[in-house]
Parts: C-alpha cells; structure tokens; sequence
C-alpha cells in the first residue's frame, strides 16, 4: 500500500510521455494509470498534461479519457502506427487515432468506393461519421471523404441485426452521429488554431537564435545534413520541439561543434574526401571511414557469417546516402571490431540514411548510375564501365567503353552519348569500393 502511495505522488510529477512509458512497465503500474480501475488515475494524467505540455486550454472529448486524450496529444512520438517523426502527424478525432497520411489511408474506405462500387445507401452513409479533419491529400485539390473502415462495419451490423420496427434507434443513430461529427470539428479548430500558433512562436524563437549566429555558420549549418533533418523535424511538429526548446538547441549546437572540427568535409555538397599517402599519417576520421567501408563491403559480399537480414544489397539505401549519414562524416569512438560494426554502428547508419531519404535530403552523387560514379572520380579511371548498347562489352574502364561505343555503335564523344550508352557494373563497384568513397592523393 505504502508503494502504491509512493508510485502515484511519483506519478504527480512526471511529463505524459514519462506516464505512457510508466504504462507498459508492468501490469500494477498500468492498472494503477487506468482510470476505470483507479480512480485518482484521471486526475494523474489531467495533472501531467497541464503541467508538462502546451494543451492545458481543453478537456478530452466526451467519451474519451484522460489518457487518451494525453496520448494523443504526445506529438513526439510520432505516427501511431509506423512510428515515424519524420512525417507530419494529424490527430483524427474522429476516430480518435495519430497518424500520418500514408498509414491513415488504408485503414479507411473513401466515400466514391461506398457510394459507387460498394453501392452504401446514402441512408446508411449519413450514420458514419466521416474521419475528422478531412485527409489532407496535398496532390489533390479537392478534399475528400473518408470513413474509417471500423465505423463502417459497426453500422453494416447494426442494420443486418436491426428487425422492422428501427426508425426510432436510426433516429437517435443520426442525431449521435451529427454530435460526434461537431465535436471532432471544434477540437480541429482548436488543434489549427494552436498548431499556428505555435509554428509563429517557434518561428520567432528560431530566427532569434539564427541572428545570433554569423553569416558564414549559418551558411555551413544549412549545408549539414542532420541539421536538416532537424528543421524538418520542427516544421513537422512544432510542439514537443517548442517545449523542448533548449534540448533542440543543444543538439543545433552539438552539430556546429561537430561542424567545425571537421572542418572541410561538407555534407551536402559531397567531396570525396582525398585520403593521404600510405606513408603520411592518415587522420583519424579518414581512417575510421576506412574501417566502415571496409566492414560494409565484407557484408555485402557475403564473406562474413551474418544473419540474414544483415547482408547489406550494393542497392541499399545506406549506399546511397553513407557519404552525407552524420555517423560517417563523424564517425563515433569504438574498435570497429565485426560485433561493433554489426551490432552499434551499421544499425545507426541505417537509421541515418532512412531518415535522410524521408526528409528528401538530395542524395549524394549515385555511385551505380553513371553520372554519379563519373562525378565521385575515384571510379572514372576503373573497370566498371559497361556498354548498354550490345551488353557484351565490360567492365571496362572509361577510355575503352567511349572508343567501344564510338567505334561499334556509332556514337559521337558527348557526354550524353556516354550516360546513355554506358551501365555501371555493381560487383565491380563492389571491388573498388574504396574509390567510389575516397580519392586517392595525387602526388
Ligand atoms: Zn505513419
Ligand atoms: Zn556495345
């Protein structure tokens, strides 16, 4: 009893995202924060959220709790569904869910597939409330209906169980509908209006910090892919980032650190970073960088004894990214052993480079379309070039395939006859792997 006492005033002081975790701890601490079993539960999450978040001018809509409404209002967790924090999160209070476009989408029926090939009577249709607000569809100009497939088939079985004599409990149906459906609207006013508030104040806080910054960090800052990811991150979800505002400062102030030390490595513009002689001491990222790519190309080939899912594709998404993944321009302190790379380092990478590619970061040059392994230089002098004209000349390296192509296919010397008649090879990539990521000095 004594630790129940202790739990809940514990529980008096923690932010929602805190009492969520607390949640699936273990069963007592989920009975304890449920508000059908505990009575003080409610009040518990009423406490955290006024106290910890920005949403203290409303209550949760009828039928909904107090956690309920605190977990749908915990914006940074991202989609409900997919977990993403990279996508932009809407909260549909009818049917009460936080998702993103993509995973929203599937889990509803749209008003044209029930009306015109399902054939729903409109009769039945006006008994479903619509999911609220509206799905956005940015490549479309109309906004269109959506139903959640839940409600349509809790409506279905109320008219496949329904004897004659219905009209009344249709009535009531009608009127309960018309209920939710305005309620879900005045909480979609009060989210529009807050969520612009919100970006303004956060704008201005934003600008703020930028003008304190000189032209020329500001210029690198904006260069920095991560950064990026960051200002997306914001424009995403301009809550939690405002409540957290000097821990998203820290981290902007991390990547200048990270910036400056690393000095003439850009990020977005990717340059090749030019390894020194074999005898000069290399230094010590470029070697990193070394044992990374050394470790990726044993995982593509298969030459290490890996699970399955471990053996990396020359295809992969991290291949595209790696130059510009924060992880490899810096790469953190370890012994690069195969449980390290395999285990700490190749997840995070991974993680980086999905998370570039959902922020639409522009990728580096493609080190497997030619153009990109014509820009890289480290590959241009390499047998990896083949003719996509007759695909019976190659590997081969530049030189060879322009002459092959002039002479056999009747191609002038431009440039554009090059990228259209030439292929990369990727195993050959593959076993010049160092060139596509370091240029060697020039002596
Ligand atoms: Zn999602
Ligand atoms: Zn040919």
């Amino acid at each position: 009893m004594e630790d129940v006492k202790t739990f809940i005033s514990i529980c008096y002081n923690l932010r929602p995202i805190d009492l969520l975790a607390m949640v699936c701890v273990c069963k007592d601490f989920k009975n304890i924060l449920d508000e059908r079993i505990n009575p003080l539960a409610e009040g518990i999450w009423r406490n955290s959220r006024i106290n910890f978040t920005i949403f203290k001018d409303n209550e949760p809509p009828s039928r909904m709790s107090q956690q309920t409404f605190a977990r749908l209002l915990t914006f940074e967790k991202g989609c409900q569904f997919c977990k993403s924090k990279m996508k932009s999160c809407t909260i549909y209070w009818n049917p009460g869910v936080r998702s993103c476009k993509e995973c929203i989408i599937p889990k509803t029926f749209s008003y044209q597939l029930l009306r015109t090939t399902l054939k729903i009577d409109m009769e039945i249709l006006e008994l479903i409330v619509p999911v609220t607000p509206n799905i956005d569809l940015s490549n479309s100009e109309l906004k269109l209906t959506y139903y959640w497939i839940e409600h349509v088939k809790n409506v279905i079985t109320f008219f496949m169980k329904a004897n004659d004599n219905i009209q009344h409990a249709l009535n009531n149906l009608k009127i309960e509908a018309k209920n939710i459906y305005n309620e879900a609207k005045d909480y979609e006013d009060w989210m529009n209006n807050l969520h612009e508030m919100y970006l303004k104040r956060q704008d201005e806080i934003f600008q703020k910090f930028c003008s304190e910054m000189s032209e020329d960090t500001l210029l690198r800052l904006e260069g920095d892919s991560e950064f990026v990811i960051m200002k997306k991150e914001i424009q995403n979800n301009p809550f939690f980032l405002i409540q957290d505002w000097s821990n998203y400062k820290t981290k902007i102030l991390q990547i200048l650190d990270r910036i400056n030390n690393v000095g003439s490595i850009t990020t977005t513009t990717f340059t090749v970073t030019r390894v020194p002689n074999k005898n000069q001491y290399a230094d010590e990222i470029v070697q990193k960088q070394i044992r990374i790519i050394k470790r990726l190309r044993r995982l593509t080939y298969g030459s290490v004894r890996v699970a399955q899912n471990q053996i990396i594709s020359i295809r992969d998404l991290l291949y595209q990214y790696l130059p510009i993944c924060p992880s490899f321009v810096n790469p953190p302190d370890g012994d690069y052993s195969q449980e390290f790379f395999i285990g700490k380092l190749l997840p995070t990478l991974r993680k980086e480079a999905e998370r570039l590619f959902l922020a639409e970061v522009v990728a580096p040059p493609y080190i497997l379309d030619i153009e990109g392994a014509l820009l890289v230089g480290g590959l241009k002098d390499k047998s990896v070039f083949e003719c996509n004209v007759c695909h019976q000349y190659g590997p081969t390296n530049l030189k060879k395939i322009k002459s092959h192509l002039i002479s056999c296919h009747d191609f002038d010397s431009s440039h554009k006859s090059l990228v259209l008649g030439t292929k990369v090879n990727c195993d050959s990539v593959l076993s010049n792997l160092f060139h596509a990521f370091f240029l060697k000095e020039e002596n």
